[in-house]
């Protein structure tokens, strides 16, 4: 009886609990690249590279390991089942085990194997997370908000993070999130200069990669030229220690803050790694508490990053599952919106000068920190009434950490709040005087950031103001936001009605007749 792991091309885990089961002497292993599943999406070059460098090393990891892998490269006439079919026929396997999949659709296709390939098949645990996904979905289904600093405080215990003998948190303190908002001026007179990111090897594999993407996917998002992710093992560990050494003890800060000319800033960047495997959650959370331990970086900055990976990161996780056990996330639309995404999402040609950076910085890099992708590019969705699974689509297929696990929440929930509140309190909406506060984008933009309407006005004033008129019916009664219409309920009917008007000409301009 021969045993197979398949090894899906976001489990790329030395962890990886399907290896487990495996006799090295008799078993095998096998990885299978897909040009269906891979046009699914128009993904952003810098994804595919990744994806696909990433699984071909990770192949040659395992055979220096002992295993014996039989992989299937991408190839225009197989899919996924095709190329299963074969591998099996043709090296006898009787049991095929694969980890747990990370997203919904790959978990209802690998229940269908057992019957389309006619082999036994197990899905054994998964291990990319700390979160048992089956516990938290029982914990939290039917519940119509999940908190996230609940769960967070639950993980620092549970796994004694940052945590002191008598299990109180070190430092005296939670969460120091108080302390991670510094302004954009802040980090100016600062003088601070972001260091560089290390370069990572390159070597055939990348290479060959590059030219397949270019030749399978010419027209997707994104250069293969300016790619600049690691795609071994060895180089995410070095990208991630020397975010340690250089930029974690300034990320609490400074967190919140956007630059124009700053892509990563002392973000860590390893999101695109952690999501297919590369790095370990646990060890990544580890070595930033030594770095606090040690004395080389703040306590805000330290927590602040473990806040994200064991909180956050978990937290989102945990939300997809228990959403998607009773609906389809994707198609959740709270304030009933239909309108479709302008073009310039695919160019970055416009005079908002936040918006168009942004969305420059997706298209060259694959990524965004989470500031602008959740204060500009996504709060102007939210506020444009722009159709919630049009933008979440967007997301899922311009950032190269993007998956539906942790896009969909962080679109659908967080940003756009088109699940109601399941994931978020209250609707991430901003007006100018939040984007100039920690950006330097509005000096130098086309428009007026201080006038509120009329042509020349930034276009985030009228958008705000008009989102909370439109929506008074579904947002008044929340407790959350309540300020924002006793603010609102001052201004006159003239000044409600230039509003209005403002954003009605915007709005109509953006792009006429699209509508669903
Ligand atoms: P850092 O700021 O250095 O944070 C460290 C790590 O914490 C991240 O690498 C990430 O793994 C984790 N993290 C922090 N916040 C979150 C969160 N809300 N959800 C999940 N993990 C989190 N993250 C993705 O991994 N893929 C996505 O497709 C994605 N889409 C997003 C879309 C929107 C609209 C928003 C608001 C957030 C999205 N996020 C997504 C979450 C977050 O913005 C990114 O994880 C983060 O910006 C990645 O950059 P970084 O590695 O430099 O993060
Ligand atoms: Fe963005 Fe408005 Fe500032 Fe321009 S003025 S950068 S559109 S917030």
């Amino acid at each position: 009886m021969k045993k197979a792991a398949w090894i899906l091309g976001d489990q790329l885990s030395l962890n990886n609990s399907a290896l487990r089961v495996l006799d090295k002497a008799t078993d095998m292993v096998v990885m299978t690249e897909s040009l269906e599943h891979a046009r699914e999406l128009s993904h952003h070059k810098h994804k595919l590279m990744l994806c696909f460098s990433a699984m071909r090393h990770f192949k040659q990891e395992l055979e220096q390991q002992g295993y014996s892998v039989c992989y299937s490269q991408l190839d225009e006439n197989k899919n996924f089942l095709d190329s299963l079919n074969s591998i099996v026929r043709k090296h006898g396997v009787s049991e095929l085990i694969v980890m747990q999949p990370n997203e919904s659709a790959t978990v209802k296709f690998v229940e269908t194997l057992s019957e389309n390939l006619g082999i036994a098949v197990a899905q054994s645990k998964n291990t990319m997370f700390l979160t048992d996904r089956d516990e938290f979905v029982k914990k939290h289904r039917g519940k119509s908000h999940l908190v996230m600093e609940n769960y967070y405080r639950q993980m620092r215990k549970t796994h004694n993070v940052l945590m002191t003998k008598d299990g109180k948190p070190v430092g005296g303190e939670w969460n120091l999130d108080k302390e991670n908002r510094r302004t954009a001026k802040a980090f100016k007179q600062s003088k601070l200069t972001p260091p560089k990111r290390p370069a990572p090897t390159r070597d055939r594999i990348d290479s060959d990669v590059a030219a397949m993407v270019e030749k399978f996917f010419p027209n997707n998002i994104g250069s293969t030229k300016t790619f600049w992710l690691p795609t071994t093992r060895k180089d995410a560990d070095l990208f991630f220690d020397d975010f340690i050494a250089t930029r974690l003890k300034d990320f609490g800060d400074y967190e919140d803050v956007m630059i124009a000319d700053e892509l990563v800033l002392f973000h860590s960047a390893i999101s695109p790694l952690l999501n297919i495997g590369l790095l370990d959650v646990m060890t990544l959370a580890r070595k930033a508490e030594h770095a606090y331990y040690n004395g080389d970086a703040p306590l805000n900055s330290v927590e602040g990053f473990i806040r994200q990976i064991i909180g956050w990161r978990e937290f989102i996780y945990g939300c997809y599952w228990t959403k998607s056990a009773d609906t389809d996330y994707h198609q959740e639309n709270f304030f009933g919106n239909t309108r479709k995404l302008p073009d310039f999402f695919w160019t970055g040609k416009t005079n908002m000068r936040c918006v168009s950076s942004a969305i420059s910085k997706v298209i060259e890099h694959g990524y965004t920190h989470h500031i602008e992708r959740l204060m500009v590019i996504g709060n102007f969705a939210l506020l444009a009434g722009i159709l919630p699974n049009e933008i979440n689509r967007w997301f899922w297929e311009f950032y190269a950490d993007a998956y539906d696990w942790v896009v969909t929440p962080n679109v659908m929930g967080m940003s756009q709040f088109a699940d109601g509140g399941f994931v978020a309190t209250k609707p991430y909406a901003a007006s100018a005087n939040y984007i100039d506060k920690m950006s330097d984008y509005c000096h130098g933009c086309a428009y007026d950031k201080t006038l509120k309407t009329g042509e020349t006005a930034c276009p985030f004033n009228y958008l705000y103001w008009d989102f909370f008129l439109r929506n008074d019916e579904k947002l008044r009664k929340n407790n959350r936001i309540g300020m924002a219409y006793v603010t609102l309920d001052k201004k006159t009917t003239a000044e409600q009605d230039a509003i209005r008007q403002s954003a009605h000409s915007f709005l109509a301009n953006l792009n006429p007749n699209d509508y669903y």
